[in-house]
């Protein structure tokens, strides 16, 4: 239920994100205790076909040939093709694991296809393997993978612990967001930006910087030596709602000033209270 709903989370965000043709597949790569079997059969079956294998495969014939089933090489593509898979060598508890899988993503009313040549290159993965795969950024389509990992936690060191999970890239996904046509959000303005000249004033900006940020205030203030119109210009790119200038005038006064981006409203505050003020 965990990997369904994994998937389930995955799929929803992929969808938000505005993502179109993309296909769900799934696989199983079965557990330490079934996989030695498919592998035998496996290696049974190259053996003949070594010598036609591209070098990296005939490097993963001996450490991991279960990988030779997802080589993007066309010719291997070919001799893999009625090789045997490992859907067909899963023991009863990955076997029952794998039909609960899919039902469970009926129940969720998530489509899917069964892709049996997904692999995972490391021992640690079992039973569950998916991708959302599209078509829309060429063959390497993959914008988010992901399964079960049950053999993870105990081979660094850890206890045995039961592991599901995804990744997805973040360039990946917004190059496929492009190729769909969807909108890219935009990152949250930040709260402050602080504008200083001088250099009290930067200390003075520094230090209260460190202050908002401790408070919780999402805050910036200018590290590329900007005169004081451009770090106005800059406040406005990086859409702050709140500015407050610091010269050597308000260090004498105590006093800053706080001006509302989107009124223009300004309000004057101790320069001791201002997180008190923001807040
Ligand atoms: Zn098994
Ligand atoms: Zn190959």
């Amino acid at each position: 239920m965990a990997d369904a709903e994994i998937i389930a989370i995955g799929h929803d965000f992929i969808k938000e994100m505005g993502i179109t043709d993309v296909e769900l597949q799934i696989n199983s790569v079965g557990c330490p205790s079934c996989r030695g079997k498919h592998r035998e059969a496996l290696k049974t079956f190259l053996k003949p076909k070594y010598d036609e294998l591209c070098p990296t495969c005939q490097e993963r014939y001996h450490t991991n040939p279960m990988r030779i089933l997802d080589c993007k090489s066309p010719i291997d593509q070919e001799l893999v093709k009625d090789a045997p898979m490992m859907l067909d060598y899963l023991c009863e508890d990955c076997a029952k694991a794998f039909e609960d899988l899919k039902a469970n993503l009926d129940a969720f009313g998530i489509e899917y296809t069964v892709n049996p040549k997904i692999v995972r290159g490391l021992d640690y993965y079992t039973k569950t393997a998916f991708e959302f795969v599209t078509t829309k950024i060429g063959a390497q389509g993959t914008v988010c993978g992901g399964g079960r990992y049950d053999g993870l936690v105990e081979e660094v060191g850890g206890p045995s612990t039961p592991g599901v999970g995804w990744g997805m890239g973040k360039e990946r996904m917004l190059m496929t967001m492009e190729a769909c046509g969807a909108e890219i959000p935009r990152e949250p303005g930040t709260d402050v930006f602080i504008a200083y000249v001088g250099e009290e004033p930067k200390k003075a900006a520094l230090k209260l910087m460190k202050e908002m940020r401790d408070a919780g205030i999402a805050v910036q203030m200018d590290v590329m030596g900007r005169s004081m119109k451009n770090q106005f210009k800059h406040a406005n790119r990086i859409e702050a709602k709140k500015t407050i200038v610091i010269g050597d005038s308000e260090l004498e006064n105590g006093r800053v000033t706080i001006k509302d981006m989107e009124s223009g409203e300004q309000t004057e505050a101790a320069m001791d209270s201002i997180v008190e003020a923001l807040k």
